[in-house]
């Protein structure tokens, strides 16, 4: 019931009508609702990864924290990523807040590629800017959280 998901699986139909080696083989397809704050969301919940009988690591950045989301005013919301605890493997991603139907792209891509926590924490993210905060959710996720407190932080 979305459009690009149809667009997608319209592409691998054609491809398999001329003879390509296609295939849906997508991991996740994303979904967004848009209400005031939006709502972005792909891959597992931490219900539904508990449920698949992962162990997860749950980071949870709020957008009151982040510099961008202060300047525009449009604190709201948070990002929220879940991973594999053992291989730290993004699972999935949950945000609310300030323009996140365009910020869940790059969780989907991180979901397809198989990303780690680390990959979204050490990427560079320019300042200031709302994709901050998938960054620094992974960072929460990872117990190093800088900008932050949180609870399972532990000395080092
Ligand atoms: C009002 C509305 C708003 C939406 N908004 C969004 C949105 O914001 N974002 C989003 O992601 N999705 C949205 N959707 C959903 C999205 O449009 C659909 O999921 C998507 O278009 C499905 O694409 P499809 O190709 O599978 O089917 P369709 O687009 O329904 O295409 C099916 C085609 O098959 C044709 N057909 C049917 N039966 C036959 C037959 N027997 N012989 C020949 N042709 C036939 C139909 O005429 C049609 O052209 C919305 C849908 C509606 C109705």
């Amino acid at each position: 019931m979305l459009a690009h998901k149809a667009a997608r699986e319209g592409k691998v139909a054609a491809e398999v009508i001329a003879g390509e080696p296609a295939a849906f083989d997508n991991v996740t397809v994303p979904a967004v609702v848009f209400t005031d704050p939006e709502i972005a969301l792909c891959g597992l919940s931490e219900v539904q990864a508990r449920a698949a009988g992962y162990t997860v690591k749950v980071g949870k950045f709020p957008f009151r924290a982040l510099g961008r989301a202060l300047t525009l005013n449009a604190t709201e919301g948070f990002v929220k990523v879940i991973a594999d605890a053992e291989r730290e493997v993004v699972l999935g991603v949950r945000m609310v807040g300030p323009n996140v139907s365009d910020l869940i792209s790059e969780a989907v891509l991180a979901i397809e590629m198989g990303a780690q926590l680390e990959d979204l924490a050490a990427s560079i993210h320019p300042h200031p800017t709302l994709p901050e905060a998938l960054a620094e959710a992974a960072e929460v996720a990872l117990d190093r959280a800088i900008h932050i407190y949180h609870p399972g932080l532990k000395p080092r």
